[in-house]
């Protein structure tokens, strides 16, 4: 037998690649090297520095400093990566224990690293609340580093559990399996792209035998723009798939990962190996799996057809991870899924459907103004909710929409949460009330943006929403009787002066923005 497990190693901690397939050969033994992150175009070697920020200000959030010693105790290491040392940490307000990964920000040296944190926290934001995805808390930053607070996953990585057992029984692995291809489909549904799905960035939430298994590294996950093709060589060697190394690929390359962690599952060995980078890229290249020698003769063969089919060198003809999770083998003995819970566009909806009319209104405003860049997530779950390509959300895309997403809804929520989108009342969702439904509602932390709002009702630029601007802006929409604008003004005007100020309107978007994760916890 050529493969010896003794030899799969675990693919972080070491140099990045100087470039994809090298051609110096590496010590036997030697671990492969995580090609990691995109490597820069020709010619361009050096990034422009990082322009100066305002004293006080974050440069990488762009919000206040804040000694995160006033809100957690930092207590012993968990791990650390290319980036960053994670730590246990205590929240001091409630008692309850997270997993803290600092970051320098001496490392984080050019405007591309800075970019690449700020895309994490927004990948974390945007998925956090969706089963086997880590729970996000917070992101802060002082003058040495900055934090990303989530939940804590106790039960150590999945790539221990692998090497202390060797293999799985295959219930074990279809268990294991449909979570990590889930978390493959949550990302692709949500219009996320992760890159670098190996066993190392899967943790166990306990120490339980039958723990649940959550993605928490999304430091090379990308929003996936409709019609681009990728390059950046990414990834870890062993799961890297054939199209990432021929610079031209998408999202199909997860499911190709994700096929390699399955194999890896049942038979303890990878289907790529070799002993040098270059040996496994040539594998990987020829696309032989072994099938055939131990133990794979006594694998049943649907765990063997499935493989097959994530592990096909075209990704055009690859299965998707939608379709892996219909597969038979993956499906059967479909014991209950985990609890499932709300995800986080879930949440935001029904926090919007829970807020008046003004808010609606105002929210809308914030979404017309958002950019491209700041939305891209969003319009990439649209286009996959709006199945028919009409640029509109009907109740039956809602909830097929919804339930691919894990959410189990009753026809009576569903027409709730429709009701509460469609602001206009025209019986389906458009592009723009979606994201003014789903849109992070950090984006009203945002003076800014608030200010922008607030000077959309304030047509005469007096300082308040009077009761006319208001009724004026209610009527576009078919809502401008005095009882709807009664009710506004009861719930805003806190001053009983009978118009809305500044302070006011700011009070009230910013009223009810909790953190999800907080959220997620009093959901239960
Ligand atoms: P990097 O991007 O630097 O690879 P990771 O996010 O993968 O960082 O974290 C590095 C290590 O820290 C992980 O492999 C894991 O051992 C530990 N770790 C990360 N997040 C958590 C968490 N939520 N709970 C417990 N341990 C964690
Ligand atoms: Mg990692």
């Amino acid at each position: 037998m050529g493969f010896c497990f003794s030899k799969f190693k675990r693919t972080r901690d070491i140099p990045i690649s100087s470039s994809s397939p090298s051609d110096s050969p590496s010590p036997p033994y030697n671990p492969p090297p995580p090609l990691h992150h995109a490597l820069p175009p020709p010619g361009q070697t050096t990034a422009a520095p990082r322009p100066p920020s305002p004293p006080n200000i974050g440069p990488v959030l762009r919000k206040p400093c804040i000694d995160i010693t006033t809100l957690y105790d930092l207590d012993k290491e968990l791990g650390r990566g290319q980036f960053g040392i994670t730590y246990l940490c205590t929240e001091k307000a409630t008692g309850l224990k997270y997993a803290c990964k600092s970051i320098s920000r001496r490392k984080l040296v050019t405007e591309k690293d800075i970019e690449d944190v700020r895309r994490e926290i927004m990948i974390l934001q945007h998925l956090t609340g969706q089963p086997n995805i880590v729970e996000f808390k917070g992101a802060y930053e002082d003058k040495k580093n900055l934090y990303l607070v989530m939940e804590l996953c106790s039960g150590g990585e999945l790539f221990d559990r692998i090497t202390a057992r060797g293999s799985y029984s295959e219930k074990e692995a279809a268990r294991l399996g449909r979570q990590i291809v889930n978390v493959v489909h949550v990302c692709h549904f949500m219009g996320v792209m992760h890159r670098d799905l190996k066993p190392e960035n899967f943790l166990m939430v306990n120490r339980d035998e039958d723990s649940p298994l959550k993605a928490t590294d999304f430091g090379l996950s990308v929003f996936i723009e409709s019609g681009k093709v990728y390059r950046d060589v990414v990834g870890s060697a062993y799961y890297v798939a054939p199209e990432v190394l021929g610079r031209k690929y998408g999202k199909e390359i997860d499911v190709w990962s994700a096929g390699v962690i399955l194999y890896i599952l049942l038979s303890g060995f990878p289907p790529f190996w070799a002993e040098t980078e270059k040996g496994i890229y040539e594998e990987i290249l020829k696309g032989h799996v072994d099938l055939q020698t131990s133990p794979w003769p006594s694998i049943s063969a649907g765990a063997k057809d499935l493989i097959t089919k994530m592990l096909t060198m075209d990704p055009r003809k690859r299965i998707t991870a939608a379709e892996a999770l219909e597969h038979p083998w993956l499906k059967k003995d479909g014991e209950a899924s985990d609890r499932p819970i709300d995800s986080a566009v879930l949440i935001r909806m029904k926090q919007f459907r829970a807020m008046n009319k003004l808010k609606k209104l105002a929210l809308k405003v914030i979404a017309e103004n958002l950019s491209e860049e700041e939305i891209k997530g969003l319009r990439q779950m649209f286009n996959n909710m709006d199945t028919d390509g009409s640029g509109t959300i009907t109740y039956e895309e809602l909830r097929t929409g919804l339930s691919k997403l894990g959410s189990k809804l009753s026809e009576a929520e569903i027409k709730q949460l429709m009701e509460a989108a469609d602001v206009d009342k025209n019986g389906t969702i458009d592009y723009i009330e979606f994201i003014t439904a789903t849109m992070h509602r950090h984006r009203l932390e945002k003076e800014e943006n608030l200010y922008k709002a607030f000077q959309y009702f304030d047509k005469d630029n007096s300082g308040y929403i009077t009761r006319d601007e208001l009724r004026h802006a209610m009527q576009q929409y078919g809502m401008g009787d005095e009882a709807t604008i009664d009710e506004v003004l009861d719930d805003v005007d806190t001053d009983k002066d009978g118009r809305i100020n500044y302070e006011e309107f700011a009070a009230m978007m910013k009223k009810g923005t909790v953190d999800f994760s907080e959220q997620l916890r009093t959901d239960e």
